[in-house]
């Protein structure tokens, strides 16, 4: 058995129930087998056994009282995986299906993005499987200042700064900010993504989705291709999916989806930005809303969903942009995509797409964005956030964006030539995984057994 076969069994041994982790553990060390095969240093400095183990893993009680005086309890989880290049660096997710696997699966990919960012963080991811849909803003608030009352001894502007996911946007870490401030009697850029006003970087919000499309722009450049005047399908509706459409019409194309936990929309116009924008960041409404007011758009519940499938894939586009979630592309609608002629697919979110989805994808040499090269825009922008923060500094919006840009563009050169030097140049799952892993490597052997 090969050392990478030997961590990958261990791990299936120790930890048969984390199945995204090991998800997420499969792909990536597969797609090191190459390089760890020539570089027996890895194995006699055993990098990948304490890889793959957090350096801290945090889980704690988040109780909390709501609207009608009941006590509830929630929860709460911080992964510190890995610091070997800066303090750990990652968001908190609340959301119902959040447990200890999927925040390790996170915080491990996590580790890899950042260091293709270049900038200077470790790999963290925390949560909570608490909904914030639904709760009052007096709940959500209460709920954020408790998830602090624990987490703010665990963190700092040079140990670990959290920030967003799913379900933390401005108003959460908002809250959680203040929470902090109260407690530790500090004004430090110790969570991302805060308000402009109060120490947030501009294109913050954007960056993610932004990020996303300047990497698929990028891809298709280096064939000499464009997204102009081109349809393409976004999945989701938070943060990410909705900065994907405003960058997708920036550059010309025409975004036709968006989608939410209850359904999805297909406008054939294109995606009315203001109205989504209204409907999901001002109302926090369900997308049904936008069909009854535009009428261009029909919307299809998930329960009418093709049987496996899901229904933003099965229309027809030059480029995908998974933006929702894990797992939300299989292969059958990796199948689809393909047959309706799809070109690009960059990922918004963190693995949106199956094992197999991801195989089809590479082996059909399209041009195939995954998460942690094509999302690491809004972790890089929260690197910018805290170099702003740590010389007290404010950049314009055209500034962070312009840095935006060459980093996403940096990372897609940086990827393609690892690939390439494996002769797998549309292989940009490998060039990925290798390019991120080799400086964590690096700096593992360099900083000694800790
Ligand atoms: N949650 C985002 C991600 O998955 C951003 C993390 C951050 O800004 O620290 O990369």
């Amino acid at each position: 058995m090969s050392y990478v076969e030997q961590v990958i069994s261990s791990c299936e041994e120790k930890f048969p129930h984390q199945v995204y982790f090991l998800q997420a553990l499969r792909e990536i060390l597969e797609s090191l087998k190459v390089e760890i095969s020539h570089n027996p240093i890895y194995e006699k400095y055993a990098i990948l056994e304490r890889l793959v183990v957090p350096e801290r893993s945090i889980a704690f009680r988040v109780p909390w009282v709501d609207d009608c005086g009941r006590v509830r309890v929630n929860q709460g989880y911080r992964i510190e995986f890995n610091s070997a290049l800066g303090p750990y660096k990652g968001g908190l997710r609340f959301h119902p299906s959040v447990n200890e696997d999927v925040i390790k699966f996170l915080g491990f990919e996590q580790i890899l993005k950042n260091s293709l960012t270049t900038l200077r963080m470790g790999g963290g991811k925390g949560g909570s499987d608490f909904d914030p849909k639904g709760k009052s803003e007096n709940e959500v608030m209460r709920f954020c200042q408790s998830f602090m009352n624990e987490l703010y001894r665990h963190i700092g502007d040079h140990t670990d700064i959290p920030a967003g996911d799913i379900g933390v946007g401005g108003r959460e870490v908002g809250f959680l900010f203040g929470q902090y401030k109260r407690l530790s009697n500090r004004f430090d850029g110790v969570l991302t993504g805060k308000g402009v006003e109060w120490g947030g970087s501009l294109v913050r919000k954007e960056a993610t989705g932004y990020g996303s499309v300047y990497f698929a722009q990028a891809m298709l450049e280096a064939e000499g291709k464009s997204l102009e005047g081109k349809v393409c399908c976004v999945s989701g509706s938070g943060n990410v999916a909705i900065y994907t459409i405003e960058k997708l019409y920036a550059l010309g194309a025409k975004p036709v989806t968006a989608s939410d936990s209850k359904g999805m929309i297909y406008d054939q116009e294109g995606i009315d930005l203001e109205l989504l924008k209204e409907i999901k960041e001002v109302r926090r409404a369900s997308l049904e809303e936008y069909a009854q007011i535009k009428k261009s758009a029909i919307y299809t519940s998930v329960s009418e969903y093709p049987q496996g499938q899901n229904a933003v894939w099965s229309v027809p586009c030059f480029a995908a942009f998974p933006s929702a979630t894990q797992n939300e592309l299989n292969i059958l609608d990796a199948q689809t995509l393909l047959k309706n002629g799809c070109q690009c697919v960059s990922e918004g979110a963190n693995m949106p797409c199956t094992q197999e989805a991801t195989n089809l994808f590479v082996d059909s040499k399209i041009c195939y964005g995954p998460a942690k090269a094509a999302n690491a825009g809004g972790v890089a922008t929260s690197g910018l956030e805290m170099m702003q923060n740590a010389s007290m500094s404010i950049w314009t919006f055209d500034e962070v964006d312009a840095k935006l840009l060459k980093i996403m563009r940096g990372i897609f050169a940086q990827i393609k030539a690892v690939a390439q030097e494996f002769n797998d140049e549309k292989n940009l799952v490998l060039g990925a995984n290798i390019a991120g892993f080799r400086k964590v490597a690096k700096a593992m052997i360099d900083q000694g057994v800790v």
